[in-house]
């Protein structure tokens, strides 16, 4: 969107529009003639309540319908429409300012084409465009659609996946060169003016740092150091870098134990890029997931360091005891082996004495919930979980004894020995072929970008080469598949057989016993349980 178009249409105060409707031709062919115009009154209906509520929320502008125009069974493909020619010349005759249809594909099916209206057509007649549907609007910069609208055009969500992803690859990419990506550098740091993408010794911010490592060296916890820097009236970050954002009245001007902590933990400090702590479940979705510190992407000597090392590696082992003198005495069966399957955190178990109950919470909610939107309580009563996964243990147990005994008999080494050999090789050769299909269609995708081959080419290639990668993966996951069964059988630790004999046997089982048996239990927040077995049952794919 050039910038020119841009200014000009926030100064246009009185809008000529058009609204456009269409008909398709399969809707033509399906529809009786009164569902037909029942269609097109509805798209009119649709975009007239659009522009009544644009007119009440724009007081100071004119909202003029100049024309309503529709095409019924002409296949959108085509944009040599009676009506729609219309519209181009009353654009062209400057009648018209704004263009309104109830989703994208009321302008037209031909995405080439779609895109070109809306990415130069219409800037270059000063029009604006809106799709209802889509919340596509060309007057509105911030409008996140707008960016994507030439891809809800291929009328696919498949391509705004692929294009997320070019971009998160992209940021990672410079993540790993050390570059920063993210917006405000930690307390004590600026980006460089001259090299926004590293950083620079801010003094004051620099001076509180050394400040809060100092004391944490004397000993003193999160929350006294934040007492100290409270009582001493020192600045917190936000104001440091004169950054007012609209904190909670309570939270406004007091340091809290969480900022110090994360500051002492902070291997910026040490002169390292530290990225790539928070992740989304996907390009939509609006909750961020903080990743475990091994999965943080870190590149050293980056820039100047504020704390020396062993200063800091000092403080973490002060943090660490400091811990350990503070988790409750309580001791849960399951303490310790129950982890959040949304963020991957631990989930903690929390005593409630007035109630003499017992609730599981996410320790990442716990810590942030109420604060930035992370995770979710994932709170429920802890006996009775205690209870269903003893159940679920034992039920997985009886399996396994059972299924014991008849394994046995299948124990014939060297043909065990050349069948993992042929699977590996498959799945070898699986992959390859997967991702060079993958990469045809990168292929196709650029070729029809730069115009090489049209939509209908396009769309026929792709749908043929995503069959391809269909039956190459399930190929894939059959051959993965046998080769767990084949060897889970053969790392079967041998006496296994007796702890889960042990357990059965047990009519409370105890820690130890739920440790060697149990790598960790998943949690989720519609209340489902995982149980993730140190071993597999080894038979159970037989
Ligand atoms: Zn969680």
């Amino acid at each position: 969107m050039n910038i020119m178009y841009d200014n000009l249409l926030r100064t246009v105060k009185i809008l000529y529009i058009i609204i456009y409707a269409r008909l398709s031709k399969e809707e033509k062919d399906k529809q009786s003639t009164e569902e037909q115009s029942q269609s097109i009154k509805h798209q009119f209906e649709i975009c007239r309540e659009y522009i009544e509520e644009e007119q009440k929320e724009y007081p100071d502008c004119s909202f003029i319908i100049v024309e309503e125009l529709y095409d019924d069974g002409i296949s959108g493909t085509t944009f040599d429409r009676a009506d729609f020619n219309k519209l181009v010349k009353l654009i062209e005759n400057k009648q018209a300012n704004m263009v309104i249809t109830k989703d994208l594909s009321r302008l037209g099916r031909d995405h080439i084409e779609t895109d070109n209206y809306i990415e130069k057509w219409f800037p270059e007649h000063n029009v604006r465009y809106v799709s209802i549907l889509e919340s596509v609007d060309t007057y509105d910069t911030d409008n996140v659609s707008n960016d994507i609208a030439p891809l809800i055009n291929w009328s696919n969500d498949q391509f705004a996946k692929t294009t997320s992803k070019k971009i998160r690859k992209e940021f990672k990419k410079m993540m790993h060169q050390g570059k920063w990506v993210g917006g405000e550098p930690p307390l004590g740091y600026i980006q460089n003016p001259k090299d926004k993408y590293h950083f620079i010794i801010e003094p004051i911010g620099a001076e509180i740092v050394k400040r809060i490592f100092k004391l944490a060296l004397e000993e003193k916890t999160s929350e006294e150091i934040s007492d100290i820097l409270i009582a001493d009236k020192v600045p917190i970050p936000t104001i440091i870098k004169g950054n007012k954002r609209d904190l909670n009245v309570e939270l406004k001007d007091l340091w809290s134990s969480y900022t110090i902590s994360d500051i002492l933990r902070n291997k910026t400090y040490l002169g390292h890029m530290v990225q790539g702590k928070t992740t989304k479940l996907n390009y939509k979705s609006k909750k961020i997931i903080y990743l475990p510190e091994e999965d943080w992407i870190v590149v050293k000597n980056m820039h100047e360091p504020i704390i020396k090392e062993s200063d800091f590696n000092s403080v973490q082992l002060l943090i660490k005891s400091n811990k350990n003198t503070t988790t409750n005495t309580h001791d849960y069966l399951l303490k310790g082996i129950i982890k959040c399957k949304e963020c991957h955190h631990s989930i903690g178990i929390q005593h409630f004495n007035k109630r003499n109950n017992n609730y599981t919470i996410c320790s990442y909610y716990r810590k942030y919930g109420s604060k930035k939107e992370v995770c979710t309580a994932h709170r429920f009563q802890y006996e009775e979980l205690e209870k269903l996964v003893i159940k679920s243990i034992k039920k997985e147990c009886m399996q396994f004894v059972d299924s014991t005994n008849f394994a046995d008999k299948l124990k014939d080494k060297e043909q065990s020995k050349q069948l993992i050999t042929d699977l590996k090789l498959n799945i070898d050769k699986s992959n390859r072929k997967i991702s060079k299909i993958e990469k045809q269609i990168d292929t196709i995708y650029e070729d029809k970008l730069n115009g090489v081959i049209d939509d209908e080419q396009y769309k026929r290639m792709v749908i043929n080469k995503q069959d391809d990668i269909i039956f190459e993966k399930s190929k894939l996951e059959q051959y993965q598949k046998d080769l767990e069964s084949i060897t889970a059988k053969k790392n079967v630790e041998p006496n296994y057989n007796k702890k889960v004999k042990d357990f059965l046997a047990m009519k409370k089982p105890n820690k130890k016993i739920i440790g060697k048996l149990i790598e960790k239990i998943e949690l989720s927040e519609d209340g489902t349980i995982d149980i993730h077995y140190k071993v597999q049952n080894p038979y159970k794919n037989i």
